[in-house]
């Protein structure tokens, strides 16, 4: 089967077939990580289809928009080595007309945690995934538990505007040393890299601890002293990300960010606690 690259509306509307359709976005620079939702999306669905498109709606000011890394060349053969039937590649203008008016609001839970270091993000994640969800009509769509406020978030607007589209979560792909794989690795320069384990190494220490203060204090021995800045390390709940209290019971996500060099990190932990 031929991969076909469709670049608009139009495009996509001609790829349409037969069959249940799967959705795995993504803002391409394709790694381990997004193929394992790729192969999550063969087992779920006859038919791939992975939008490729860096979302300036999610950057900020002075975040790393520019430079990202395009990589659309090799990201197609990923495509195609993983059976993907169809890639979606819109420019921005495709996607965003000039008098643009409407958008989703992610809420209270866009604000806090991540959303409180990136004022915005999740109201512009939200927004091109719904736009997705509309121009591809899934019938499912999967995304990584790597950027889990996001996967919550997404969870959320599914279920609060009724949106008829299972979703599918993938466990986070890592490095054989723990570093959780991410586009953004390819910035960190091998001082950097070491440094960075130390999001992981806080992560799992945190896993061997039974209580909320003892799983944060573990965590954060693992980060003190380390050569970042930390943005946040948080113990919550996973349908709102708001910090759980000692008494908690079952799961909870131990979720970590900060910048390692001039790269920012971001990396979490789905915990039991019983
Ligand atoms: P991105 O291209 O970074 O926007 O990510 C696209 C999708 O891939 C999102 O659903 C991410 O959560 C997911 N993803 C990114 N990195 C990983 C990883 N290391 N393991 C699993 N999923 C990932």
């Amino acid at each position: 089967m031929e991969l076909i690259v469709a670049r608009n509306r139009a495009d996509l509307v001609k790829s349409r077939g037969e069959g249940r359709v799967a959705l795995v976005p993504t803002m391409g620079a394709l790694h381990e990580g997004h193929r394992a939702l790729m192969r999550e999306a063969k087992a779920l669905a006859s038919r791939v289809v992975v939008s490729i498109f860096v979302n300036p709606l999610q950057f900020g000011p002075a975040e790393d928009f520019s430079r990202y890394p395009r990589t659309l060349e090799a990201d197609l053969d990923a495509c195609r080595e993983e059976g993907v039937a169809v890639v979606f590649t819109p420019s921005a203008a495709e996607m965003y007309p000039p008098d643009r008016q409407v958008s989703v609001a992610s809420g209270r839970m866009g604000a806090i945690v991540e959303g409180a270091v990136r004022p915005g993000h999740f109201d512009g994640v939200l927004t091109v995934v719904l736009k997705l969800f509309n121009l591809v009509q899934p019938d499912v769509a999967v995304f990584g538990q790597k950027d889990a406020q996001q996967l919550a978030l997404i969870r959320r607007m599914v279920s609060d505007l009724d949106l008829p589209i299972e979703i599918a979560g993938v466990p986070t792909v890592r490095e054989d040393d723990g570093l959780a794989l991410s586009s953004r690795n390819r910035y960190l320069s091998p001082a950097d890299r070491r440094t960075a384990l130390a999001l992981s190494r806080a992560l799992f220490a945190g896993a061997l601890e039974s209580t909320p203060s003892r799983i944060r204090a573990a965590a954060l021995a693992e980060l003190q002293g380390a050569d970042l800045a930390l943005d946040y390390l948080v113990l919550v709940d996973p349908a709102t990300f708001t910090e759980v209290g000692e008494s908690h019971q079952g799961e909870a996500i131990l979720a970590v960010a900060a910048k390692v060099g001039t790269t920012r990190l971001i990396d979490n932990a789905v915990l039991r606690l019983s």
